[in-house]
Formats: structure tokens, C-alpha cells, sequence
């Protein structure tokens, strides 16, 4: 089952994996699901349980549920049935969540993971329920010195529609949760039943991680809850794997419980021991009549299903003969796969397009820690700049100059490339003056190259074609230049 040893120890982990579903209302009343607004503006009294009012399902959640089960070849369950799980908290005024613990409404399914050496792997999902959000509770410290502060209650959220995916514990490492997580991502947003906004909280992963001896039955596990991105939850595993060693090799036992990561320390604590299910009380709740989804509403979802990540990466290794690397990571994710195909359409290179989104987009995005969805450079911007790579306007060299322009607002590459005149020289008559210029200025090195053999000679040609990119700053075509010094410079 699992894929590595550490220090003679195999890792267990398993997710249970909160996806807020973008439906337009809340999963048992009218209210907007909308974010950013004032606190309290959505807390409908439905959702807040008050007495005398009655929930009413959401059928877009429901069938937002479905088109999940069908992408991850899940038995649909005909029948499912809302329960509430009783329990105190000041987020949840209505002292019970409504959920779904013994008839979901998707059942057993699964979900393949590539991995970095490119082996797959299946992943089995135990099942996914629907389920509402609580509220929030916003923390807020008096500035009188004395440690004061005080929590208000937020409860827009309340009543927001999730599914909760809850997978089996098949993953053996970080590695293959954290590819698990994304590929969750990639099939949600590709369905567009999630936003898949991972700083909003529109995911939200627990890890439930254990270690034993090989061959030895399941050890005990902790959950490690609210991890809201793959570079927390990758810190998260390691730091917990970590510590279970650690204390079973000094004898000691792991305590079922559930843990808090801070990823600014890249610390745990734990946070209370596990409740069990029976604590809850679950029961069939009365309000809610049991859901029922019939064969034709499965047939008319599966008939519009749209592009999942991994017929995305097919069409793209054939559309655009991308190696099998590249077609993954471009179609992981439903943005970067559209800014990817709007640049390569607009900049007629798709090879070029993936290169860019892969390299210089990839990296400015991730030192700045932004979405592609939030990329300043418009995916038609990216294509005219490949245009103009392609079609000899600029060089590989003056496009990387032109895109940080692109990117500071500066306009687009084609403004750019005219207000600041970073055209490349084309003129060849006009290269020849500055290189014959600069043989005349350089007799030393011209008679030490023509005295070198041919390796040595590739090397030392590097001093003229460096000394014409500075005197063109930068505009000649490098091709160019090189050709010519070696006319001109061979006796
Ligand atoms: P509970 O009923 O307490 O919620 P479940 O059996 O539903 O527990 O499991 C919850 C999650 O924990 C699942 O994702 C499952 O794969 C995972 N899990 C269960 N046992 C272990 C274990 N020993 N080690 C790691 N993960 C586990
Ligand atoms: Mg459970």
C-alpha cells in the first residue's frame, strides 16, 4: 500500500477533503453564498435552525454533488439521507450540523495520481457527502496592553453547500497526498462545481496520518485539520510523520486526537482528543425529506459532463504534441490549461506557449504567490509576445525584458516593444558597419582568435558577439551576429 519507508517505518495517511460547492444560494435556504460582504448580511434563520422555519434543498448542490460521483466513476446513491450531528460551538448556533453519515450521496469511487517519477497510482474514495458550512469566528485583540480582545460571530458562511470527500488511507507519503489534493482540485474546478480559490478556504484538507512496522495492522492516527494549501499540507505531513516516530521510538504511544498546523512556525499543537461518532448522536433529520436522484437525472448530468484533467492531457499531447510531462502539469488545473491554450492559439507556437507558462509565468507567479487566475499578464498578451519571438520582431533575450514590462502594466507587448524601440536589427547592412567597427577596435583579440583551433575558436568568438549585443543593446539577432563574425573574422 504505501510507496516508501522511513527509517523502517510505512506512513498511512488518508484525506477527508471540505469542498465548498459554487452554487449561487445556500444548500437549505435562499440566502446569497456570496463572500466579502458584511458580517451577518447572509445569516438566513433557516440556516441558522431558528425555530419554525424549514430547510429546502438545493438541487444545484445535489446535482453538483452528482457530477462529482460520475468524474470519479462513483456509484450515485439513489437514495441519501440528511442527518444532523449534534455539538456545541459558537460558529454553529443551531447546536447541529446538518450532514450525511449512513446514506451519502456518493459512494465508493476513485481518483488515479501521477507522481513525479511518473507512475500512477489509484487512490479509492470511501465516499463523499453533502454537508453545510458553519460560520466563522473573527478573533480581534484590544489594543489596551492588557491581553483583552474579544470574538464576533460571523455566520454568512453558515449554511454554505460542501461535499465531504473522505478517501481511503491509500496514500504512503506527502508526495502522494499532495498529488492527491491537486488532482482533487483539477477534477472540481474542471467541473466547475468549486471555485477551487485555495486562500479562500474553498478547500480545505484534514490528514489523518499513522505509522507502523511493515506488515503490522493500521497504527493509531491523528487528523491534522483545516490545512488550506499543498505547501502547508506537504510541511504538515513530514513535521507529523516526524513526531509519531519519534514517539514510538522512545516507547511511547500516539494519542488518537486532533491536531492544529501553523504553517508562519511550521508547528502543531494538539488540538482536542477524537470524538467518536456515536458522541455526536447523529439522527435522520425530520425537517428533510430523503433526497432522491432517479436514472435520467444521472443520464442527462453524465451526457453534459465537461472535459476532465485527464481527457485534457490527452487532447493536449495530441493537439499540440506536448510531451507527457508538460500536458500534465498544463491540464492540472482548468486556469492555467485556458491561459495556456488562449496563449498558444494567440501566439500560433504551442511548444513556445508551454514553455513560457511553464518557466518565466510559472516562476513570477510563484515568487509573488498568485493564482494564475490573478496573473497580470492576460493569456493574449503571452501570445503576441510568442508571436513576436516567433516572427523574429524581438529575441528570446529582449522577450524576457518585454514580458516583465507586460507584467509591471506597462502595456502590451507590442506597445511595449514600439515605445521603448527594443525591435531586433534586421537591417544586416547596418549589423555589418558595427561589427566591422568593432573588428577594427579589437586587434589583439582578432589575432588571438584567428591564431586559436576550432573549439577554442567557439569559445573565444564570444568576446565580439558580447561586444555587438552591447553596442545594439541587445537588439541584434544573435544568429545573425554570429554567422557574420565568422565570415569576417576567418582569414
Ligand atoms: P472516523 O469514522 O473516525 O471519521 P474513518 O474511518 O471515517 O474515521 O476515517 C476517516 C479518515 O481517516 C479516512 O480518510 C481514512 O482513510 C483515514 N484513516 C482511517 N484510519 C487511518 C489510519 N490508521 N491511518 C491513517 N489514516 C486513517
Ligand atoms: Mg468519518
Amino acid at each position: 500500500m504505501s510507496s516508501s519507508l522511513f527509517n523502517g517505518w510505512e506512513v498511512v495517511i488518508g484525506l477527508e477533503v471540505h469542498v465548498q460547492l459554487a452554487t449561487r444560494s445556500k444548500i437549505f435556504s435562499g440566502a446569497s453564498t456570496a463572500t466579502g460582504d458584511e458580517p451577518n448580511r447572509h445569516a438566513s434563520l433557516i440556516d441558522l435552525g431558528m425555530p419554525g422555519t424549514l430547510p429546502v434543498v438545493n438541487k444545484e448542490a445535489i446535482r453538483n454533488a452528482v457530477r462529482f460521483g460520475l468524474a470519479i466513476n462513483a456509484e450515485i446513491g439513489r437514495r441519501s439521507v440528511f442527518e444532523r450531528k449534534n455539538y456545541f460551538y459558537p460558529d454553529l448556533p443551531k447546536g447541529y450540523q446538518t450532514t450525511q453519515l449512513a446514506e451519502p450521496i456518493v459512494g465508493a469511487g476513485e481518483v488515479v495520481i501521477r507522481l513525479e517519477d511518473g507512475t500512477e497510482k489509484t487512490v479509492r474514495i470511501h465516499h463523499a457527502h453533502l454537508e453545510e458550512d458553519a460560520g466563522k469566528s473573527l478573533h480581534e485583540a484590544f489594543s489596551d496592553g492588557m491581553g483583552h480582545g474579544q470574538t464576533g460571530i460571523d455566520l454568512n458562511r453558515a449554511g454554505t453547500p460542501l461535499i465531504e470527500i473522505v478517501s481511503e488511507p491509500d496514500m504512503g507519503n506527502a508526495e502522494e497526498a499532495v498529488a492527491f489534493a491537486r488532482q482533487l482540485h483539477a477534477i472540481v474546478t474542471s467541473l466547475g462545481i468549486c471555485d477551487g480559490d485555495m486562500s479562500q478556504g474553498n478547500m480545505r484538507f484534514d490528514v489523518n496520518i499513522s505509522v507502523r512496522r511493515p506488515g503490522e495492522p493500521l497504527g493509531t492516527r491523528t487528523e491534522t485539520k483545516n490545512l488550506n494549501s499543498f505547501r502547508f499540507m506537504e510541511k504538515a505531513i513530514k513535521l507529523e510523520v516526524e513526531r509519531q516516530i519519534d514517539v514510538l521510538e522512545d516507547g511511547g504511544k500516539i494519542v488518537q486526537e486532533t491536531r492544529l498546523y501553523n504553517g508562519d512556525t511550521n508547528t502543531a499543537r494538539s488540538m482536542r482528543t477524537k470524538e467518536d461518532a456515536n458522541d455526536y448522536r447523529y439522527f435522520p433529520c425530520p425537517d428533510l425529506l430523503p433526497v432522491l436522484v432517479s436514472e435520467e437525472d444521472i443520464e442527462a448530468l453524465r451526457a453534459e459532463m465537461p472535459e476532465l484533467p485527464d481527457a485534457r492531457k490527452a487532447r493536449f499531447m495530441d493537439a499540440y504534441q506536448l510531451s507527457d510531462y508538460d500536458a500534465a502539469l498544463l491540464a492540472a488545473s482548468i486556469a492555467t490549461a485556458r491561459y495556456f491554450e488562449t496563449a498558444a492559439d494567440h501566439g500560433g507556437d504551442a511548444k513556445l506557449a508551454a514553455n513560457w507558462v511553464m518557466g518565466d509565468l510559472a516562476a513570477k507567479l510563484n515568487a509573488e504567490d498568485l493564482d494564475i487566475a490573478h496573473c497580470p499578464v492576460p493569456a493574449e498578451h503571452l501570445g503576441q509576445l510568442i508571436q513576436r519571438i516567433k516572427d523574429g520582431t524581438i529575441s528570446s533575450k529582449i522577450a524576457k525584458q518585454v514580458f516583465e514590462a507586460c507584467w509591471a502594466g506597462d502595456g502590451s507587448p507590442d506597445q511595449i516593444i514600439e515605445s521603448r524601440g527594443l525591435k531586433q536589427m534586421s537591417d544586416s547592412g547596418e549589423l555589418e558597419k558595427i561589427i566591422d567597427q568593432i573588428i577594427a577596435d579589437s586587434p589583439a583579440q582578432v589575432e588571438d582568435y584567428r591564431g586559436a583551433d576550432e573549439a577554442k575558436r567557439k569559445k573565444k568568438i564570444g568576446f565580439f558577439v558580447g561586444q555587438v549585443m552591447k553596442a545594439t543593446q541587445g537588439k541584434a539577432n544573435p544568429q545573425q551576429v554570429n554567422q557574420l563574425l565568422q565570415e569576417k573574422l576567418t582569414p
